[in-house]
């Protein structure tokens, strides 16, 4: 007997008969003997529905009453799963956020997870054999007793964080793919499924772009060390078998991994949007002057180029921002220009940012610049470099992403 966290996302309880789907490989592994606490997101399209009639009923509103509304989709969903797992004769319950509850803090929109309490879970597992079906995304801050969402693709790290706190021997993440994959798979055919990727990499991924799980999921299955296994809703229940073990992807220790691979996988992320300011002086002080009022507005800067000055008086700045927001950063700088000191501010919204992962790159030199060399043969621009100890990412235009995914795919050996 195993205890285990299934968590399925939006596609996968698209509909009734999808729910139906779910409801069947719930009772899979209840028939198997394991005690199950199931985490499920909204119905496909709900949060975006409701997300755009926040915005509709007045641009600017309150975080509160927007976490209030998007929250509502998972309640649909949990109590519609429950619903038929207890026709199909299977014990079963939702719960909301509050209802167990799952404290967070009071950062309405993506608040994180402060606590969670499992113990109610475990004792109607003990007593009754009842399955929990726990509302994703959504949790509640204590002291104002309000309703907190997480951050969009925060079902994630309410599974993760169920697991936890339940002590589960599994995560199990069943989504719309079979596992975790060298690269997107919707955009690169030739992408190879991973059998297990170390939580460290599956963080870069899933950070500089990957959606197939959130960030902060993989910061808490690394903490409390959840064995974190993606794979997909889509293989009928029935097929599975139980000694076999369905393909999938296992996030795990680095130790775990045998045959490590210098790069490992790839993401992108068009969510970006770069800034150059021109001709601004070459002396102490000109960069907080610049992303000082940057961090007072909130704004996370991420790719930053300095060029030499030719003239050691004026250089030119680079940096990136996310897209969303471009235009409050723009503002921000032309607000601060007599600070600063800069005669021109250029930006771009059309660029994207590749980033290649692997931790085999902390013992092996000259990965980027076999990446520089192949990406000048196809002719793409790299307009900026950032690197760390096991990635590098450029930032280049748009419209050659694909394209550059590709080359690198290929270029390091990944493809199928
Ligand atoms: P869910 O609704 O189940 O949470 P998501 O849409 O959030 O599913 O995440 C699954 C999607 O993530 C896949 O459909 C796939 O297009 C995308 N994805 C991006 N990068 C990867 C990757 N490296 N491996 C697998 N899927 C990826
Ligand atoms: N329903 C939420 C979203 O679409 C949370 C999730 O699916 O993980 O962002
Ligand atoms: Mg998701």
């Amino acid at each position: 007997m195993a205890r285990l966290v299934m968590k399925f996302g939006g596609t996968s309880v698209a509909d009734i008969d999808r729910i139906r789907n779910v409801a069947r490989h719930v009772k899979r592994e209840v028939a198997a003997g394991h005690e199950v606490a199931v985490v499920v997101s909204a119905m496909a399209g709900t949060t975006n529905t409701l997300v755009d009639w926040c915005r509709e009923a007045a641009s600017l509103h309150d975080a509160r009453e927007y976490d209030a509304v998007v929250a509502s989709g998972e309640q649909v969903s949990a109590g519609l799963l429950a619903i038929t797992l207890e026709s199909m004769g299977v014990n079963a319950r939702s719960w909301q956020g509050w209802q167990l509850p799952i404290l967070t803090s009071d950062a309405h929109g993506a608040a994180r997870i402060l606590e969670v309490n499992g113990a109610e879970l475990i004792k109607r597992f003990k007593s009754r054999g009842q399955v929990a079906v726990i509302a994703g995304f959504q949790g509640v801050h204590q002291e104002t007793g309000r309703i907190t969402t997480l951050g969009r693709g925060g079902s994630d790290t309410s599974a993760v964080a169920i697991a936890a706190a339940i002590n589960a021997d599994r995560c199990d993440i069943y989504t719309d793919v079979d596992g975790v994959y060298t690269t997107d798979p919707r955009v690169v055919s030739k992408a190879r499924r991973l059998d297990k990727i170390a939580y460290e990499e599956m963080l870069e991924l899933a950070s500089l772009g990957a959606k197939v799980l959130q960030v902060r999921s993989v910061e808490l299955g690394m903490v409390h060390n959840v064995r974190i296994f993606v794979r997909s809703s889509f293989d009928a229940p029935e097929r599975i078998d139980p000694n076999a073990g369905p393909p999938g992807t296992l996030i795990c220790g680095e130790e775990e991994i045998v045959e490590q691979q210098v790069v490992t996988g790839i993401a992108f992320s068009k969510d970006e949007a770069q800034i150059s300011i021109r001709r601004v002086a070459d002396k102490p002080g000109v960069a907080a002057a610049i992303f000082g009022p940057l961090a007072d507005a909130s704004i996370n800067v991420d790719m930053i180029v300095q060029n030499v000055s030719a003239d050691g008086a004026t250089t030119d700045l680079t940096f990136t921002v996310p897209a969303a927001d471009y235009e409050r950063a723009t503002s921000v700088l032309a607000a601060a220009k007599g600070k600063i000191g800069y005669e021109r501010l250029d930006g771009a919204t059309d660029v994207a940012k590749v980033s290649v992962i692997g931790v085999g790159m902390r013992s092996h030199a000259g990965v980027a610049a076999r990446a520089f060399k192949a990406l000048a043969e196809n002719r793409i621009n790299i307009r900026a470099i950032t690197t760390s100890e096991i990635k590098f990412s450029l930032l280049i235009d748009a419209n050659y992403t694909e394209l550059a995914v590709r080359t690198l795919h290929s270029l390091y050996e990944l493809d199928r």
